[in-house]
């Protein structure tokens, strides 16, 4: 049984005219197939092929640096592809930004806002955010390390409850349900840890969320931001700032700038103002922000959320997630974007660098405050 966004194949590759190209910013994991198949060509593409494939670890990738991949033409199109076709490519070129995952008992398809064609349908389609349920077979394999199927349903019931919530509350009540989700997250874990995680993991549905509820302090901070200024400082600069941004992701790195300049010379007191003020600012010009931000949250939480079943840290899925609204919502009162397709752009920028990679997400968790 596959469950499916309903825009999943509306998605159409932008080509040459994309905006951020799949083929900037990012490292090319190559499958092992393709490795293979690359060693053995002959002539010049082989010798190109070779020259461009780069060990990490246990894994070979193109575009190391993060730069630009050396197989993109200044057509804005895969060289690649041009010269041998769509399955010559590595999988994950030919796949995204598709998200497929089969768990063994079901399969999730939806589509990765890294892209910006992705990111726009995500707009279009806000009132459809939800999976459909088919009746279709997954044609690829289950990649899932476990195999605990009770365990596996009881976390998708429980972000299906979360997600239903979320749709329930009014868009001014989101900090304050994320500060709640949070503390969710930690009770869960301390159930696990309780109940014997090793022998019987716990069914993450035995913590209510309805019986979690925030201190008068918690309210308070929730009401004003998800991270203070200096938590935020602290992850901007370690973790999320790098200069090799410039070349890698431009506009990421143009808004970076533009946090340091208005961020820089502040003192404590005077940032945790400024960082309230843009919001509030921000709200007062784009009231739809808030419903823009909680719809983000669901479709994160559907796509990623049960990366639990592999890991059972409740606490780092939910933090992370919290992490993505702060800096999205920063980054839309520092960029002010115009239009829609300046929106998806933006989206997909964020997500390229914020969501897969690997180095920048470790970072952030080792930096981030966990209470
Ligand atoms: S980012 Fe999306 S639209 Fe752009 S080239 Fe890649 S797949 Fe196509």
């Amino acid at each position: 049984m596959i469950d499916r966004i309903s825009f999943f194949d509306e998605f159409e590759c932008l080509k040459g005219d994309c905006p951020v190209a799949c083929c900037h910013g990012w490292k090319v994991p190559i499958d092992p197939e393709s490795v293979l198949r690359y060693r053995k060509e002959k002539g010049k593409l082989g010798l190109k092929l070779r020259l461009a494939m780069k060990k990490e670890g246990e894994f070979s990738v193109f575009n190391p640096l993060a730069f630009r991949c050396r197989f993109y033409t200044k057509d804005g199109l895969c060289g690649l592809q041009m010269q041998k076709g769509e399955s010559y490519i590595p999988g994950i070129c030919r796949r995204f930004p598709r998200r497929m995952k089969n768990y063994g008992y079901f399969a999730e398809e939806s589509l990765e806002l890294a892209c910006p064609m992705a990111a726009g349908l995500f707009l279009r389609h806000r009132d459809n955010l939800l999976y459909h349920e088919t009746d279709e077979i997954p044609s690829y394999p289950d990649t899932s390390e476990n195999d605990d199927r009770d365990y596996l349903f009881s976390a998708r019931k429980c972000r299906n409850q979360l997600i239903a919530r979320l749709q329930q509350i009014s868009p001014i009540e989101l900090f304050p349900f994320i500060r709640r989700m949070q503390k969710y997250a930690k009770a869960i874990e301390i159930a696990c840890v309780n109940d014997g995680i090793l022998e019987k993991p716990a069914d993450p549905g035995s913590v209510n969320f309805d019986e979690i509820v925030l201190t008068e302090e918690e309210s308070h901070k929730a009401a004003r931001f998800l991270f203070s200024a200096l938590d935020t400082d602290q992850l901007m600069c370690h973790g999320i700032y790098h200069v090799a941004l410039k070349r890698r992701l431009p506009l990421f790195y143009q808004i970076c700038l533009r946090y340091f300049e208005q961020f820089d010379e502040l003192t404590i007191e005077d940032a945790d103002s400024h960082l309230e003020e843009l919001f509030q600012k921000y709200r007062a010009a784009h009231p739809d922000i808030d419903a823009l931000l909680r719809d983000y949250l669901i479709y994160y939480l559907q796509n990623h959320f049960l990366q639990v079943y592999e890991d059972y840290s409740y606490l780092r899925m939910l933090s992370l997630a919290t992490l993505h609204v702060h800096f999205l919502f920063l980054f839309f009162c520092l960029y002010e974007p115009t239009d829609e397709n300046d929106i998806a752009v933006m989206i997909a920028t964020y997500e390229r660098h914020m969501h897969h990679n690997d180095d920048v997400l470790e970072e952030l968790w080792k930096v981030m405050p966990k209470s």
